[in-house]
């Protein structure tokens, strides 16, 4: 068999692969990007928020820190350039008990850390001063949060990556990986399969990166992370919703709680709720929303909004979260894994890309190509 090169192959078409494959392209690198679905942005990348997060949340020092701020920026800035819809309408954390207010409190101290330093508390009536419709006993006001067109942004990216000579490959899935001298040769294709080499390597095959970091020989399955899938549903509000930010209560163990988000075109959705699953024997996982989680969706909303209409909530659609932690552990970071870790030139493995990845991508893809080809990443991104 024939072996077609290029100098960077990227594993997946969601958000992440586009940009990291942008960011090697805009390097000079032929770069292709294997997509197993027919489209782009069928997975993880259609299916969350589509909130831009300012970098409230996370460890400081984290990447999930220090790509989530960085990469707000740069997504803003890239998004006005490109003219990808987008809205910075600012988002509300807020408190329905007096219990609350110390975490809401650690939240202000953890966002400063992190480099966000424009939250604002808000007391009870400031906050609804705002938002009318509002229950609560204090909030924090988020201005730099926002929302993103998801398809836009990755059709953006796909553009940027083909008129630097980049290609996306669909219905294109990988099926091994084999470590050869200079680089990687790869299968890739179903009924016709297709023999690659290259020289980089970046698996960003979100749910399934572990998965597919099994099936590269030559990578020590110690490397090789546990997955564990955590899947996410969204309701619809039918009718005019009566909110303008976002609404955030405090966050819990495993997501954001339940929240209110606007879509570009100001319908609201609340979401996602937290059910650990496991992909069935094909290896499928199960997406549809389950209409018996109405009621404990109305409960969690009501306590911000209790004027929330009865029977005005309709299953939307859902989102799996690509976990390394079992329940019940603590959270874990985004997890980069290049030739510092695992020994092999030229392979990024992009674990566990949860929320905010969608946010990140941008420094995410700046951060998996310099990675991958050994230079420094760079300093606002590497935190030092
Ligand atoms: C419920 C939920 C809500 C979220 N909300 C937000 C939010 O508001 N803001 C935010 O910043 N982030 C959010 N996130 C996180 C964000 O959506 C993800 O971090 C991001 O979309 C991950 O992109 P990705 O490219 O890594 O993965 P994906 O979009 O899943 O792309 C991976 C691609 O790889 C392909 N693939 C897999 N295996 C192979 C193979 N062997 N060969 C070829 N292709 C393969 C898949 O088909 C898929 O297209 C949310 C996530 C969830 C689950």
């Amino acid at each position: 068999m024939s072996v077609d090169r290029v100098d960077a192959v990227v594993v997946g078409a969601g958000v992440v692969g586009l940009a990291v494959a942008r960011a090697l392209a805009l390097r000079g690198l032929e770069t292709l990007v294997l997509e197993a679905e027919t489209a782009i942005g069928t997975g993880t990348s259609s299916r969350n928020s589509e909130v831009i997060h300012a970098g409230l949340y996370y460890p400081t020092g984290s990447w999930k820190a220090r790509l989530c701020v960085t990469g707000k920026a740069w997504l803003y800035d890239y998004c006005a350039r490109r003219g990808v819809s987008h809205r910075r309408c600012g988002k509300l954390v807020v408190a329905t008990s007096a219990a609350q207010h110390e975490t809401l409190r650690a939240l202000m101290a953890q966002a400063a850390a992190n480099g966000v330093h424009d939250l604002c508390w808000l007391a009870a009536d400031e906050a609804r001063a705002l938002e009318p419709a509002l229950a609560c006993t204090a909030a924090v006001l988020s201005p730099s949060t926002g929302i993103v067109d998801s398809h836009g942004l990755m059709l953006a990216l796909q553009g940027d990556l083909e008129a630097a000579g980049g290609l996306v490959a669909l219905a294109c899935p990988v099926q091994q990986v084999r470590r050869v001298s200079g680089g990687f040769e790869l299968d890739a294709g179903v009924q016709q399969v297709t023999r690659l080499g290259t020289r980089v390597l970046v698996n960003a095959a979100g749910l399934w990166a572990p998965a597919l970091a099994a099936r590269i020989e030559g990578l020590q399955s110690a490397q090789v992370p546990q997955a564990y899938f955590a899947k996410g549903s969204y309701y619809a509000l039918s009718g005019r919703c009566p909110f303008s930010r976002l609404i955030y209560p405090v966050p819990e163990a495993a997501g954001l709680g339940v929240h209110l988000t606007l879509d570009l075109g100001g319908q609201a959705r609340f979401g996602p709720d937290v059910e650990w699953v496991q992909p069935d024997r094909e290896g499928r996982l199960d997406y549809r929303v389950d209409p018996a989680r109405v009621g404990a969706f109305e409960t969690e909303i009501r306590r911000y909004w209790p004027d929330l209409p009865g029977d005005s909530l309709q299953p939307a659609y859902s989102g799996v979260r690509p976990k390394l932690q079992a329940p019940g552990e603590p959270a874990r970071d985004f997890c980069l894994q290049g030739p510092a870790e695992h020994g092999l030139p030229g392979l990024v493995n992009l674990f566990g890309i949860e929320s905010p990845g969608l946010t990140a991508c941008l420094a995410l893809g700046e951060a998996a190509a310099a990675l991958a080809l050994g230079e420094p990443i760079p300093q606002r991104l590497s935190g030092l």
